[in-house]
């Protein structure tokens, strides 16, 4: 009989704490509870990808009206209706949050919703002043988006607030040019807001495939994005019914909405951390070592609250690796090396592996890459092109990186993602048989590389 209440303790039903909750009570027969301020299944499913991704597909059915009429179709456009389009999605996100509060039921799982803080390596305080008593203990907090200090920002609104809002504004300015800004640039315009995005730096996308993301960017303008790159917001305040606001190049406009895409931080503020002297890094998040274990031995910390990979399949990842550490005695470091990815803007970006530069800089590369008009596209008279590129090491002929700009392009990079998380050569890729007539077939019959570094 244990000494604890429980044998874990989980603060945060997002997406890591409910899998390590569900997966120790389900399979390893473990007393577990789980405590939960808000919603259950946090920033993903309740205000990040599921509602982007469902904005994401509501906003491109405005070009599939174009595209049908070139295709023969006799059909008229008709006007996009948000209020109708946010009630099918809060049902949606309330289906979605009963299955999740389901899923911890049926493991076995109790939970409390409300706020949980440590008092000690083995309690948990929640917020109406009862203590829980557990062997281990894990945060999965996650976190949450960040305004810039800069006067009238409170003005602005984040990604938290744009699934709520009573009408889409005539016209926004997004400010930021990382995931968040460039896919909401995208939706947005697509859902016919008179999009401007701000970004401080030379280009969007920081840190991806040079080449992938000038073409992200450069589509995004033809699609009828207002980007302006090395411009930022130097201040904000109310004008009547908009938003006035002077930008870092000297011009002041009036939007209907600001969005800040800013960045996020995470959630580890006021959780009894520091009286146990729990470490934080830099951006606040918690430090922990390759298993997710705090320099507190009975607390361990997954997902964005931790700021390693901040991505819902990696904050799984870290959950169940967990579990097989702590409740089956099977040491398992989550694996955070070659982790496909999506970017959903309009065009969508998959990429997995070294950018070019990147690569470039640890050894000497062949690329190949190719940029097209698709064909599905192109006959429907649109000019929008695609790119599918692989980053090859000249030594070991291994695909360092791939990176595709197309429609589809998170489906493609799934696949993709395990050839070249086995290691695949160019040669591998060389091989195996094209699927004509597609996009990707473009992947085995790239035959010369366009450079070398
Ligand atoms: P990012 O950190 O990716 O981007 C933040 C952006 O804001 C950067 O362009 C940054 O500029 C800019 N910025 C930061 N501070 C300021 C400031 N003071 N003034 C002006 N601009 C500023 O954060 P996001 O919020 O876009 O996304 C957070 C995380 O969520 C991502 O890293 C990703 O892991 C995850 N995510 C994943 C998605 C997916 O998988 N499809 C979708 C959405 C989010 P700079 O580049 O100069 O630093």
């Amino acid at each position: 009989m244990s000494d604890f209440d429980y044998d874990l303790f989980v603060i945060g039903g997002g997406s890591g704490g409910v899998r390590a909750a569900r997966v120790a009570a389900g399979e390893t027969g473990a007393k577990v509870a789980l405590a939960e301020e808000d919603r259950y299944g946090g920033t993903c499913v309740i205000r990040g990808c599921v509602p982007k991704k469902l904005m994401v597909f509501a906003s491109e059915y405005a070009d599939m009206v174009d595209d049908a009429q070139a295709y023969g179709w006799d059909i008229q456009p008709g006007a996009f209706n948000w209020p109708t389009f946010r009630t099918k999605l809060e049902d949606e996100l309330d289906r979605l949050e009963g299955i999740y509060r389901n899923l911890l039921k049926n493991s076995g799982v109790e939970s409390f919703d409300q706020r949980a803080r440590l008092v000690d390596p083995h309690t948990v305080e929640l917020a109406d002043g009862t203590r829980k008593t557990a062997k281990h203990i894990l945060i999965a907090t996650g976190g949450r988006p960040v305004k810039p200090e800069i006067p009238g920002a409170e003005l602005g609104i984040t990604s938290n607030d744009i699934f709520h809002l009573d009408t889409l504004p005539d016209s926004i300015l997004i400010v930021g040019g990382g995931y968040i800004a460039s896919e909401f640039a995208g939706i947005l315009n697509g859902l016919g807001v008179q999009t401007t995005q701000f970004y401080r730096g030379a280009q969007i996308l920081r840190g991806f495939d040079d080449e992938a993301r000038g073409l992200v960017c450069e589509e995004m303008c033809q699609n009828g994005v207002d980007v302006h790159l090395g411009t930022n917001v130097l201040e904000m305040r109310k004008e009547g019914d908009k938003i006035w606001v002077k930008a870092t190049n000297g011009d002041e406009r009036l939007f209907d909405q600001v969005m800040f895409a800013t960045g996020r931080v995470p959630n580890a503020d006021d959780m009894g951390l520091e009286a146990l002297e729990i470490a934080r890094g830099r951006k606040g998040e918690i430090v922990v070592d390759q298993y997710s274990q705090t320099g507190v031995p009975s607390v361990y910390a997954i997902g964005d609250v931790t700021d390693r990979v901040n991505l819902t399949p990696v904050a799984i990842r870290e959950g169940m690796a967990f579990v097989e550490t702590v409740f089956k005695g099977n040491p398992t470091a989550p694996d955070h090396d070659l982790i496909p990815t999506a970017i959903f803007t309009q065009p969508e970006m998959g990429t997995v592996g070294l950018s070019e530069e990147d690569a470039a800089e640890q050894e000497p590369i062949e690329v190949y890459a190719t940029s097209f008009k698709p064909m599905q596209q192109s006959f429907a008279g649109r000019a929008a092109r695609v790119l599918m590129k692989l980053v090859v090491s000249q030594k070991t002929r291994k695909v360092l990186g791939c990176h595709i700009v197309a429609p589809g392009a998170g489906e493609m990079i799934q696949l993709a993602g395990i050839a070249v998380k086995m290691g695949a050569t160019k040669e591998d890729f060389d091989r195996t048989v094209a699927v004509h007539p597609t996009m990707s077939e473009e992947m085995v019959t790239m035959k010369a590389p366009v450079r070398t570094a």
